[in-house]
């Protein structure tokens, strides 16, 4: 099953040109299964998302992009936004208690603007970074992030043990799909989505690359 994972539509994201129509006839075009909204800070209501899904024949899974002290984090499988601005600590006891997962945004955006080696930014110091503590997983392909930090993101995750999914961040229609998370099976529903995610049984696929 091919999604992408990370987009943001104009209806809930004021920050996004992206239609939630246009999204799914891109996404169709693109060859997708599916895709996950993530908005900032808001979560669609189910009934949206539904009808969204029924009236393009896509599965359409729901989550949330949340700012944190520490940065954005992507959560799926929770229900309510978090109110204000959490911690990533506060933030994965709410992940946590809803059996969902958290998975921190573009980790080292805007990191490697001068170049890997000349910041000196080892995949160590990267790992020790105390957000990392927090989360289930890395978003180890973002597409509005350099390949360097999208390299650094999935060796920083493969350190620490973490899973590595991707998406395209999308707020745009030529964004959509740039990056694709294909599970190993089938999702069924939200909890499904977590429950393959979290076990790392998936793999995260660039436009064009066969998929
Ligand atoms: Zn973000
Ligand atoms: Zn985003």
């Amino acid at each position: 099953m091919i999604l992408d994972l990370h987009v943001h539509t104009s209806r809930y994201s004021s920050c996004s040109r992206l239609d939630p129509d246009r999204l799914m006839i891109r996404a169709r075009e693109e060859g997708l299964d599916g895709v996950c909204l993530t908005e900032h800070q808001v979560i669609w209501p189910q009934a949206e998302a539904r009808d969204l899904s029924h009236r393009h024949g896509l599965a359409v899974f729901r989550g949330i992009e949340v700012t944190t002290t520490a940065g954005d984090v992507l959560v799926f499988g929770v229900d309510q936004a978090p109110p204000g601005v959490p911690t990533p600590e506060e933030l994965k006891t709410q992940v946590d208690q809803a059996r969902g997962i958290a998975i921190l945004a573009h980790p080292f955006r805007g990191f490697l603007v001068f170049g890997f080696s000349e910041l000196k930014l080892s995949v160590e110091d990267a790992a020790g970074m105390p957000v990392m503590k927090y989360v289930h997983g890395l978003e180890s392909a973002n597409g509005r992030v350099t390949d360097p930090e999208n390299d650094l993101a999935r060796q920083v995750a493969a350190h620490l043990g973490l899973v590595a999914p991707g998406g395209s961040d999308a707020h745009s229609e030529d964004e959509v799909g740039l990056w694709r998370t294909v599970l190993d099976e089938p999702a069924a529903d939200e909890t499904d989505l977590v429950r393959l995610l979290r076990s790392g049984r998936f793999r995260v696929v660039r436009r064009g690359d066969g998929i």
